[in-house]
């Protein structure tokens, strides 16, 4: 008989939830408290027993960790830090980060933690858009030691899809496989799901011979650039849906359902907050860092996580039935500009600039040096190999100066470039440009 992937946490109301929440974050303390060096000082030094933990608020007591702090812990006793809270030789999973923004940083996972925690939560991600056995679903990535896809994958196996890799080959030729394997749904980038879209263009390959039906998109945002998931949908004749994660979680943190309305948080795996810069709690809606706790892994499981992903959240019960609170992440907050006392996030551009069909989806943002003051450069390009008229230019110029200013109460400076000249990227892209760095 099939397995349905719903588990008895997707029914509980919040008082369930939160009721689960305390009996695992007390359980995790205990486990910690007698298993990791690292916590065992972090608990002696701050007089922390798990049986202290009368409510979640209980949790404002434990300190935060960053990725600096793992960092810096594994350098000190390599690989795993005095985080790793079992045998090495209870790991089976192995995963380590890019490190593009900081040295590499090493994860293990016991066999539970990898197959009963992280792939689980992902087949139940993956089952709530629609994913059914039946399915062929590729997974549009190098497999390497990032953790990246490798979730995937494994959570369509387990739903008991026919999964195939699509690493170690060019992008025509996952474009061809896909063709001929008649996949139905697609894991990838944002940025990658385009440049696939745009090599099958230049190859006159249609996207209708390959008879997808889901996209399901993660390692940069999507759900919060409305703008670029109608314009996916559109190119691949798919419903886009956002998943969310990071390395640190042991589990992903949120994906979306049928609704497309936030990305569901993973909460009976991770307690969220989700905190302003004074580390207090902010209302929905508005804009905090999210940080959380694992209050199941036993690998090396942290505690208040600071992700430094900028999120919005809505706590209202969603028209799907689950009561999770629903989050959308807008950037890193390594990502915020700050110009003109104004903040901006490029997603918010980006945004803008997709709900433009008269440009193409490349932009680039530039904070550049005009006549001695740094503004706000948008760089575009029109949708097509043909140029715009000067009539056509104005136009598109005053429509997105226009959409700018009333959504972020900021004038930029709008240059429309020649057709396809700016830079293409495949996997993650890397869109701004800060004059003002290189300057000084
Ligand atoms: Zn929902």
């Amino acid at each position: 008989m099939e397995k349905r992937f719903f588990s008895e946490f997707e029914a509980f109301s919040r008082e369930e939830i939160e009721a689960l929440q305390l009996e695992r974050l007390e359980k995790q303390v205990a486990y910690l408290d007698q298993n990791s060096s690292y916590y065992q000082g972090i608990f002696r030094k701050e007089i922390i027993k798990s049986e202290d933990f009368k409510s979640l608020d209980d949790l404002k007591r434990i300190p935060f960790i960053d990725k600096y702090m793992v960092g810096e812990s594994q350098e000190r006793h390599p690989p795993f830090g005095e985080f790793l809270s079992v045998q090495e030789r209870e790991i089976v999973k192995y995963f380590r980060t890019s490190g593009t923004t900081f040295h590499p940083r090493n994860f293990g996972y016991t066999f539970s933690d990898w197959w009963d925690v992280t792939v689980e939560v992902m087949a139940r991600m993956k089952y709530s858009t629609g994913v059914r056995p039946e399915d062929r679903v590729f997974i549009a990535f190098p497999y390497s030691t990032f953790i990246s896809l490798w979730t995937s994958h494994y959570a369509c196996e387990k739903i008991g899809c026919m999964v195939i890799p699509g690493g170690g080959t060019s992008t025509k030729e996952r474009l061809n496989l896909m063709k001929s394997m008649k996949v139905t749904v697609l894991c990838a980038t944002p940025t990658y799901a385009y440049h696939l879209a745009n090599v099958a263009r230049d190859e006159g390959l249609d996207l209708r011979d390959i008879p997808l039906k889901l996209l399901h998109t993660g390692g940069e945002p999507l759900a919060s650039v409305p703008g670029s998931r109608s314009r996916l949908e559109e190119i691949w004749h798919a419903k886009a849906f956002d998943q969310y994660g990071a390395s640190e979680g042991y589990a992903p943190a949120g994906g979306e359902c049928s609704e497309q309305n936030g990305l569901h948080f993973t909460e009976d795996v991770l307690i969220p907050e989700i905190l302003n810069e004074k580390g207090e709690q902010v209302a929905p809606g508005e804009r905090g860092e999210l940080v959380f706790t694992n209050i199941i892994s036993k690998a090396m499981p942290l505690l208040r996580f600071k992700t430094g992903d900028m999120v919005i959240y809505d706590d209202e019960p969603c028209a799907c039935g689950r009561k999770s609170i629903r989050i959308t992440v807008i950037g890193r907050t390594d990502d915020m500009i700050v110009i003109k006392g104004t903040n901006v996030f490029p997603a918010m551009l980006e945004e803008m600039v997709k709900r433009c069909p008269e440009l193409s989806s490349e932009f680039m943002i530039l904070l550049d040096e005009i006549e001695g003051v740094y503004e706000l450069i948008l760089q575009v390009e029109p949708n097509g190999p043909v140029k715009f008229s000067p009539a056509e230019e104005e136009a598109v110029k005053e429509k997105l100066i226009g959409m700018v200013r009333e959504n972020l109460r900021i004038r930029p400076v709008v240059q429309v470039m020649e057709p396809e000249s700016l830079p293409r990227f495949e996997v993650k892209s890397k869109r701004v440009i800060d004059k003002r760095k290189m300057d000084t």
